[in-house]
């Protein structure tokens, strides 16, 4: 499994920091937002370590599928599978990506305003 020693969700993974799992399993990890935007905000990330969505979708495809597989199982734990979610990921620098290991955020457990680029 690829790993990256800088990187934050890396460590995550490795249980070195500790987190409020959601959802795992043996390639994915879902777990709650440090900073919640939403009355409901868990992160889902793959195990093995990928810079951005765009480079895992060249690189593994099937890995995609099991982000998206998975932010499901978390809008079903967290009750929010009939009311409606927002799953995105931030990808590069005007995104707004943080943390260069593939994430995508579960949002819900609330009305969302609509997507776009939001405040400046
Ligand atoms: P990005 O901005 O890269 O799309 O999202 C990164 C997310 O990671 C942010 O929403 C931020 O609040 C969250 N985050 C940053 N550091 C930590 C941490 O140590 N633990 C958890 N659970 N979330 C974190
Ligand atoms: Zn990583």
């Amino acid at each position: 499994m690829a790993t990256s020693s800088d990187c934050l969700f890396c460590t995550i993974v490795a249980g070195d920091i500790p987190n409020d799992t959601v959802y795992e399993t043996d390639t994915v990890l879902a777990f709650r937002d440090i900073t919640p935007r939403a009355n409901s905000h868990v992160l889902v990330i793959p195990k093995s370590h990928e810079d951005t969505l765009g480079q895992m979708a060249d690189d593994d495809p099937t890995s995609v599928a099991e982000l998206f597989t998975a932010a499901r199982e978390v809008a079903r734990r967290e009750g929010i599978e009939e009311t409606g979610y927002r799953v995105v990921s931030n990808v590069g620098a005007d995104a707004g990506q943080e943390v260069f290991h593939v994430h995508v955020h579960v949002l819900g457990a609330q009305k969302l305003g609509p997507v776009g680029p939001g405040q400046r």
